[in-house]
């Protein structure tokens, strides 16, 4: 089947993870829409770099997906959905009793519900096709627990248990979905704990990282979003036709432990 012409739909996608995922997608030639809650000249700009580097068309849709209407709606205008990426994600750390409510609802909302929202709006678009691919960003959190993160936890397990059932509902179809689970991925985001990290703890640049933001990526090497973009191209590949409801994780070993 190939992949040329096809639209794939990238929450979250103008940084980190997502914008990786979209470039691999725009260079083995899909057509990409990217997503997130701003709406500025840059992120405009960056729907029409990757559109001229690619020769695909990639256009960029404001929606704010901690609301499950304005998820639906990112789908429909759209208007085609042949692989859907939910990897827009926000963290939260503190104890459970300091947590903030606030921030629980935040975090289920965009980490969970607003993949329910335009998985719900994106399946009859892919029926209507006769092809798709779900592929969800959870994390090696959707599988294993850190102190600390209790919503992010409970929404990538909540995402991963959500995969599984989207499979079950279009077992008998050509759809699939999946998870991709994440260890710590060299992001922007990343990038800028490192300053910090070294200053708490004392330590040069490559101590901090292996020692304290790699301490459970056995590896001791980030993955990368180049990594990631090929996984979820693989995902959308004939010779992953049969692999559903799963997850595939992308951890240095994180979760062999
Ligand atoms: P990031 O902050 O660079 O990207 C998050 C994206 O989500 C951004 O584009 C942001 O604008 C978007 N977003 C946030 N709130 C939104 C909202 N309300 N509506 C629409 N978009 C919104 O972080 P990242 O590291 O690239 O994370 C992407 C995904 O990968 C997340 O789901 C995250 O949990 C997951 N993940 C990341 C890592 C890692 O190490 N970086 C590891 C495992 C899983």
């Amino acid at each position: 089947m190939s992949l040329e012409g096809k639209t794939a739909i990238v929450t979250g996608s103008n940084s980190g993870i997502g914008l990786g995922v979209a470039q691999s997608f725009a260079a083995a030639g899909l057509d990409v829409v990217l997503n997130s809650y701003t709406d500025t000249d840059e992120d405009h700009a960056l729907a029409a770099d990757m559109a001229k580097a690619h020769g695909v068309n990639v256009r960029y849709i404001q929606a704010d997906l901690s609301d499950g209407d304005a998820a639906r709606s990112l789908v429909e205008r759209a208007g085609a959905c042949d692989v859907l990426v939910n990897n827009a994600g926000i963290q939260h750390v503190a104890p459970i009793q300091d947590f903030p409510a606030a921030k629980w609802d935040a975090i289920i909302a965009i980490n969970l519900s607003s993949a329910f929202h335009t998985t719900a709006a994106a399946l009859p678009m892919m029926r209507e096709a006769g092809w798709g691919r779900v592929i969800n960003i959870a994390s090696a959190h959707g599988l294993t627990a850190s102190p600390y993160k209790s919503a992010y936890v409970a929404a990538k397990h909540g995402i991963v248990g959500m995969t599984k059932v989207v499979a079950l509902e279009t077992a008998e179809e050509p759809i699939t979905a999946n998870a991709i689970c994440p260890g710590y991925v060299m992001t922007p985001l990343v990038e800028g704990q490192i300053p910090d990290t070294m200053k708490e703890y004392g330590m040069d640049r490559e101590t901090a990282i292996r020692d304290v933001l790699l301490a459970r990526q056995p590896s001791k090497e980030f993955a990368t979003v180049e990594q990631l973009g090929g996984t979820a191209l693989f995902l959308c590949s004939d010779a992953a036709a049969q692999i559903t409801g799963t997850t595939i994780s992308v951890d240095g070993g994180w979760t062999a432990l």
